[in-house]
């Protein structure tokens, strides 16, 4: 058997490229970042044909620099930004739009109105997702209400959808040319079109967005030794390699993280912050805003459930400090910034730019920075937006402890943002418990590698896998109960601020 394992990463920002030896050691990596695309106000768009070209290229260029071929890999995973919707031509392979990408809040009213009738005690139960713009189905049904045509192509079973994982894989595998139209589990539980227990697209469901059946693509194991297909000599790879795992992106990391028994968790540290505790093979209902997804499912085993709290604006509010205020040239030198002062100086920042997520679920939310006095300078804004990540963190940790039970004796980091050597301080200061980083921190993609592998017998059982893991870094909490008590009160206060703002005048 070959010696190394390919994973495709497409996330939110950019595409890259990982292959990992036997130990899970990373051994060629390349990355390109693709066009954000705001067209108006809390819009957000992808180019799927842009990220589908970033795809090749990263394919290709990361073998050539390391010398390995196709005939190194024994098999080659998947794992994708979730949620984000692409709609496209079986026949010419062209998308009928941008893809609608998780962060777009355009469907507000779709959202709004699920909540307003039964349907949205149908969908929590069903799908175990609470009704928001988030999720695929309502962007979906926005696709087939404005693109012309679309609706009749779909019925039709031309006009086809899928998250990135079945754009990516239906044109790795030929695309027009006999590609196959797959998705996983996990994806297909953010559709929220999946009916959690049956693990099948649901009538129901999709009688309620209005979705033609005939869109949607076969739901497949997480890990499949049947495979998704291969890919084509005429493809980035330049021969058939089998193509055995998908996963979206969260469960890629939990996969990456080695979280394989009931009550262990990891939070990733990205664009947004996305901490998933595993609960065993039996669906945990949540009742203080939590979602219920699918964690992963490997062959013929019964599927692994989880509880997940995802927030919209963690990293991307560091981004916001370069990009919209200017205040940091990269996003690193937030630490040397907010390093400048002690404390926040009584500064609170609610990044609540696309509404709240987890455990609040409140679109009516905008941002808000409180508690400014004419002392407060640059470096307190920075230190407010770290402490911002950490508390988004500490709401959704409370709430994974009200709903399953469970406490943290650590935290399991991984993300860009866990470089920030500051902020995974004040993580274990907020928290209270330590935070612990592995030595490879690419989880994402080492998940879509470790599920293709465990596919194909690369690596024989999941304990091989939890052998591979190890720590490179821990942060102990070193704040007072005291301080921590003061800092959490004056967060849920900054929180309640920012709520009821946007009405059915906006
Ligand atoms: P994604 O996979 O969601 O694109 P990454 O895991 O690559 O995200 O992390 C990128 C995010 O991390 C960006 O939003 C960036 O602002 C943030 N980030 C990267 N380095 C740092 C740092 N040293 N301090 C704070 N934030 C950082």
């Amino acid at each position: 058997m070959a010696d190394f394992v390919g994973a495709v990463d497409q996330g939110t920002t950019s595409t890259r490229f990982m292959v990992f030896d036997h130990g899970g050691r990373e051994v060629a990596r390349h990355q390109l970042e693709h066009a954000q695309i705001l067209p108006r106000a809390g819009w957000v768009e992808h180019d799927p044909v842009e990220i589908w070209e970033q795809t090749r290229a990263v394919v290709e260029t990361a073998l050539s620099v390391s010398g390995l071929g196709a005939a190194d890999l024994a098999a080659l995973g998947v794992t994708n930004q979730r949620e984000t919707t692409v709609v496209w031509n079986r026949r010419t392979g062209r998308p009928y739009h941008n893809a609608i990408v998780w962060q777009d809040t355009r469907t507000d009213r779709i959202a709004a109105a699920l909540d307003r009738d039964a349907r949205g005690g149908t969908i929590r139960r069903k799908a175990g997702l609470p009704p928001a713009t988030y999720f695929s189905a309502g962007k979906l049904q926005w696709l087939l209400e404005n693109v012309a045509g679309l609706r009749a192509a779909g019925e039709s079973g031309e006009a086809v959808f899928g998250t990135v994982d079945s754009w990516l894989l239906w044109n790795l595998t030929g695309g027009p040319d006999g590609g196959q139209h797959v998705t996983d589990v996990t994806n297909a539980s953010r559709t929220m079109l999946m009916n959690l227990e049956t693990l099948d697209w649901d009538d129901e469901l999709l009688s309620f967005f209005g979705v033609p059946r005939a869109m949607l693509p076969r739901i497949r194991p997480s890990a499949d030794p049947v495979g998704y297909g291969v890919t084509r000599a005429d493809g980035p790879l330049h021969r058939e390699v089998a193509l055995t795992g998908d996963l979206g992106d969260q469960q890629a990391a939990t996969v990456g993280q080695v979280c394989f028994t009931p009550g262990s968790a990891k939070n990733t540290y990205g664009t947004g912050n996305f901490l998933l505790l595993n609960t065993g093979t039996e669906p945990v209902r949540s009742n203080h805003g939590l979602l219920t997804t699918v964690a992963y499912q490997f062959g013929a085993q019964p599927p692994v459930y989880a509880l997940e709290g995802s927030i919209a604006v963690t990293g991307s509010a560091v981004q916001w400090l370069r990009d919209q205020l200017g205040v940091i040239a990269d996003a690193e030198r937030s630490e040397a910034l907010a390093r400048q002062v002690e404390d926040n100086g009584g500064v609170y920042f609610v990044p609540a730019f696309s509404g709240l997520f987890a455990p609040y679920w409140r679109s009516d939310a905008r941002g808000v920075i409180v508690g400014l006095s004419r002392y407060n300078n640059a470096a307190h804004l920075a230190r407010a937006t770290l402490e911002a990540i950490c508390y988004q963190t500490r709401d959704v940790v409370e709430a994974m402890e009200q709903d399953s039970g469970v406490r943290l004796d650590v935290l399991r980091a991984d993300g860009g943002v866990t470089a920030n050597e500051l902020c995974m301080q004040i993580q274990a200061d907020v928290l209270g418990v330590p935070v612990s980083k592995p030595v490879v921190a690419e989880t994402t993609a080492l998940g879509a590698a470790y599920a293709a592998g465990l596919a194909v017998g690369f690596w024989k059982s999941t304990d091989e896998l939890v052998g591979n893991w190890s720590e490179a870094r821990r942060w102990e909490p070193q704040w007072t109960g005291e301080q921590r008590a003061a800092g959490y009160g004056r967060w849920k206060k900054a929180v309640a601020r920012t709520l009821d703002w946007i009405g059915p005048e906006d």
